[in-house]
């Protein structure tokens, strides 16, 4: 009996990690780095880079299957974002009792002394965070950028673990933390944390109540405390109903971003401070708000404010986001690939100012409409419809009287559009769905549409 217990004490302890992302390879490298039993295990295909990554490494992994006994012996257990509680496997984890936590959860554990900003919302997360990535670069710090976006938090602790710069306290990660992320972190306590807006998506995953989903990104504050900054959206309605709900140290410092710093178009006041967003390609108002948090948080880092603007003077938005892809023949061609929800699409309509021929579809995240409507009515005259499944845009847009129309593949959808468009027209495409019905991703379903768009204006 005895030596049973000394036998179990003396093994490496076991980690498994359920999928085989970004995340998951990156969580799997850092433990075996750290002497862990690892077992990487993924219902699905593990694409070809990481099963290489994980093969050099000496990291046995398996496919296609969750093998139950040998995932129920792990001491502990990193699951992707992306596998939800209902699962069969899920189900058995929590029956037996092992702790499960996420990939943010593990590299925070094991980040060493460092200053952390958490940047999470419905959306803006991406061009938050790889702008105040770049505010922070262009003031001189030591920044690193991941998370949701790029390189995995474990990916990048690891490296810093192999380059002996884990012990230095002056570096900053900058992250991007979605909802799925948040909740499955235990002690991660970001010194600024940013959540961006919160509107209704993936609702699918929160039993369709937008409460619960709102309550999982107050998570990214939730371990806050004494010297911490949590800075949100101060003109965000869902926001400031939850707030009051959930439990925030009133030792953090908060700070609203709303009608005060964003009242002039293209300026932002933030106290003492005016930075302008005149010579970069930040453009809107979606984006003035993004700006103002990203600059919020570099003078919180102790960013000059001189470098500040210099970094949004100099600043490029990243692809797949209102990206202008072809003018031709007066026509302009935009791709808003990652306008996977209703809300960006809301922001993207309202930016078109000419009439606009709008592609719209995908997989369907549990949609309302609604709030589309008006500006539907007002700026759009042709809807190309691109998905397997349009029974719902069709049922919701196709009693408008506007012409509407179906298409299965990006050339379809391109080749449609190019049929109703004429000078002065935009060609939009913001689907407001995921893309996976018929992309791999949406920067698959973006650079397809592209290429689309490249040959008819080239033929
Ligand atoms: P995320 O990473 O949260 O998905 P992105 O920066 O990638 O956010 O932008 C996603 C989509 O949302 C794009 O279509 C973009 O035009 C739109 N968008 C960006 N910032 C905001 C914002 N603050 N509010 C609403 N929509 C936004």
């Amino acid at each position: 009996m005895e030596s049973a217990i000394i036998k179990k004490n003396l093994r490496n302890p076991r980690l498994v990690i359920l999928g085989s992302g970004e995340s998951g390879t990156g969580a799997a490298l850092l433990g075996q780095h750290l002497g862990y039993d690892v077992l990487v295990s993924d219902k699905g295909n593990i694409k070809p880079e990481y099963k290489t990554a994980l093969t050099n490494a000496g990291i046995p992994w398996e496919e296609g299957q969750h093998t139950l006994e040998n995932i129920l012996n792990a001491d502990e257990i990193i699951k992707s974002p992306g596998i939800p509680e209902k699962t069969e496997v899920m189900k058995a984890i929590r029956a037996a009792g092992i702790n499960v936590i996420g990939e943010i959860e593990w590299g925070f554990r094991h980040a060493g002394p460092c200053r952390i900003v958490a940047i999470t919302g419905s959306n803006g997360k991406t061009t938050t965070t790889m702008l105040t990535d770049h505010l922070l670069r262009t003031a001189g710090l030591n920044v690193r950028m991941g998370g949701n976006v790029g390189n995995s938090f474990a990916a990048m602790v690891l490296d810093d673990l192999k380059q002996g710069q884990n012990n230095n306290a002056n570096r900053i990660f900058v992250l991007e933390v979605s909802s799925f992320q948040l909740d499955d972190i235990q002690q991660f306590k970001p010194e600024v944390a940013v959540l961006l807006n919160i509107t209704p998506d993936h609702l699918d995953r929160y039993e369709y109540k937008l409460e619960n989903y709102a309550r999982a990104k107050f998570r990214i504050a939730m371990n806050q405390g004494h010297g911490d900054v949590f800075i949100y959206n101060g003109i965000d309605p869902i926001t400031a109903e939850i707030m009051p709900a959930v439990s925030i140290s009133s030792q953090v410092q908060h700070i609203a971003i709303g009608q005060a710093q964003l009242e002039t178009p293209g300026i932002i006041h933030l106290g003492e401070h005016h930075f302008t967003l005149t010579k970069g390609n930040l453009r809107g108002p979606h984006n003035q708000f993004n700006a103002a948090c990203a600059a919020q948080t570099a003078l919180q880092m102790g960013a000059e404010p001189a470098k500040i603007q210099e970094g949004l003077d100099t600043f490029q938005t990243p692809p797949h986001r209102l990206e202008k892809v072809a003018e031709h023949n007066g026509i302009t061609w935009i791709n808003d690939s990652k306008a996977t929800n209703v809300d960006s699409v809301f922001y993207a309509l309202q930016a078109m100012n000419t009439p606009t021929i709008w592609i719209a579809g995908g997989t369907d995240k549990g949609n309302d409409y609604t709030p589309l409507l008006d500006l539907v009515a007002d700026k759009v005259k042709a809807i190309v419809c691109m998905g397997v499944d349009n029974s719902k845009l069709l049922s919701v847009f196709g009693p408008m009287n506007k012409s509407i129309v179906e298409a299965r593949s990006a050339r379809e959808a391109v080749e449609a559009a190019a049929k109703f468009a004429q000078a002065g027209d935009t060609v939009l495409l913001s689907p407001a769905c995921a893309s996976f019905d018929l992309f791999k991703n949406y920067e698959d379903r973006g650079a397809q549409f592209r290429e689309e768009v490249l040959r008819v204006v080239s033929d």
